[in-house]
């Protein structure tokens, strides 16, 4: 067994059954983590004991609730004035022609670099919406989940937990528009995608407290409602699901041009949303959508950075917020693999559009009124929840999945902790995540990671490869 003695720990504060996301400072605590991974036992206000591992301030470990981990290699490489002007769908088709040279040697390399990358930043968990199955030449390989167990072995590289989702990617567009040629990588029908839950099961089920599966029909302009019914039929009702919707406005357009109503709607009342759920990004919603989906229970994907990046829109933060609405963080292309700067981002976009401050505040619910506390406790509950996997909590049953924090701050000591997340997430200066414990193993410690020199060399030459 193994003991963690915090000077401080964000603890839970009330009860995960009642649906409660609220955290709270405590001092003094011991963290038990028994030999399967899992916190045994949490006390307060406690004394240290001989053998203890002695820290100053631990924080439930983020999720990553939206990863498509290749493209972390494709990061800043996209920012250059098109003389046509630039936009989501034209990135797109630049992402599609760096995507084509893939290889599945790339995949890991790229995906294990950016794992080690979110430990080192505070995200002990990453949940991968998987979508380039097949070969360049859009072949299925002889295990069509060839890709997915490459995302496996990535994240066991890294040691960050895993939720896999294999994406179920059938049309081009809505009204079952064909494929386009750099979408045949993607090309799956419902049985295909269940047959990679059925190759990805065992390498899952072997390493069970870190590895989970989901599922994730790509969006209603891929997969018909009707599908997304066919894949609920066919897993055990816990799966956790993960769509994109009403990212863009053109496909907000298009959806009501063929289907008659707006994506989340679609949503809502032909397919059911409920807690398993988690649609990403959500920009684009009525004021009826913002209701919807708050009281459905499913988690709102929110990418900040790659929002921004693609210039998406914003998100109805406020009203969702107001509504008692889950929400996550999505890294999704990876332009930021910082949670606290995405928090600020998301906090920022409203000050900005609003002319107001303290936004996050206004939010439903008992709770700190400290924006930083609010943004993160609710994060890290919103990202555990779309996992499907028992984390974000420092908790009895729980995942010891948890990371050691500072403030890069020349007086960071000088603060109260009650003021800690407020200056992670707002004070400017940063944090050091010094260690990170993911299933009970330190996979960060001193900052250092025990393969970090073996992942950063295969990385560099994978992406020497792809952009040479
Ligand atoms: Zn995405």
């Amino acid at each position: 067994m193994t003991a963690i003695f915090a000077q401080h720990a964000r603890l839970p504060d009330g009860d995960a059954a009642l649906g409660g996301t609220a955290a709270r400072w405590a001092r003094g605590v011991r963290i038990e983590v028994d030999a399967q991974g899992n916190i045994g036992a949490v006390a307060e206000n406690a004394s240290p004991r001989p053998g203890d591992e002695a820290v100053s301030i631990v924080l439930p470990g983020m999720a990553d609730l939206h990863s498509h981990a290749f493209q972390r290699a494709m990061a800043g490489l996209a920012e250059t004035a098109q003389a046509a002007g630039d936009d989501f769908w034209s990135w797109r088709e630049w992402m599609y022609r760096f995507m084509a040279r893939l290889t599945p040697e790339d995949l890991q390399a790229i995906a294990a670099q950016l794992y080690l990358e979110k430990l080192q930043r505070g995200c002990t968990a990453v949940v991968e919406f998987h979508y380039v199955h097949h070969d360049p030449q859009g072949r299925p390989y002889a295990d069509p989940a060839h890709m997915g167990h490459r995302l496996i072995a990535a994240a066991q590289e890294a040691g960050i937990g895993l939720t896999l989702a294999p994406v179920l990617y059938t049309y081009g567009g809505f009204g079952r528009a064909p494929l386009q040629a750099h979408q045949q990588r993607f090309a799956t029908q419902v049985d295909d995608v269940l047959r990679m839950l059925q190759s990805l099961r065992p390498a899952v089920d072997a390493d069970a407290g870190q590895l989970a599966l989901g599922l994730a029909p790509h969006s209603l302009r891929a997969v018909e409602a009707a599908q997304i019914h066919a894949l609920l039929a066919g897993v055990d009702a816990a799966m956790p699901m993960h769509i994109h919707a009403a990212e863009q406005t053109r496909e907000v357009d298009a959806c009501l041009d063929v289907l008659g109503c707006r994506p989340v709607r679609h949503l809502l009342d032909a397919v059911g949303l409920d807690a398993r759920w988690c649609v990403v990004h959500a920009t684009h919603l009525s004021a009826g959508e913002v209701q919807g989906l708050a009281a459905s229970g499913a988690v709102a994907g929110l990418c900040p950075s790659t929002e921004a990046n693609l210039g998406d829109g914003l998100f109805p933060f406020v009203e969702y917020a107001a509504e008692g609405g889950r929400w996550g963080l999505g890294g999704d292309a990876h332009v930021c693999r910082d949670p606290f700067e995405e928090l600020r981002a998301v906090e920022y976009a409203q000050r900005l559009a609003r002319r107001r401050r303290n936004l996050a505040a206004v939010q439903a619910g008992a709770g700190s009124s400290r924006i930083g506390d609010r943004l993160w406790d609710a994060a890290v509950a919103g990202g555990a929840q779309a996992s499907g996997r028992r984390i974000g909590r420092l908790a009895p049953g729980y995942r010891a999945d948890l990371v050691v924090a500072r403030l890069a701050d020349a007086a960071a000591d000088a603060y109260d902790i009650e003021d800690w997340l407020n200056q992670a997430v707002f004070g400017g200066g940063g944090v050091q995540v010094a260690a990170a414990m993911v299933g009970g193993r330190w996979q960060l410690r001193d900052g250092q990671h025990r393969d970090a020199a073996g992942i950063h060399a295969r990385y560099r030459a994978a992406l020497a490869r792809l952009i040479g």
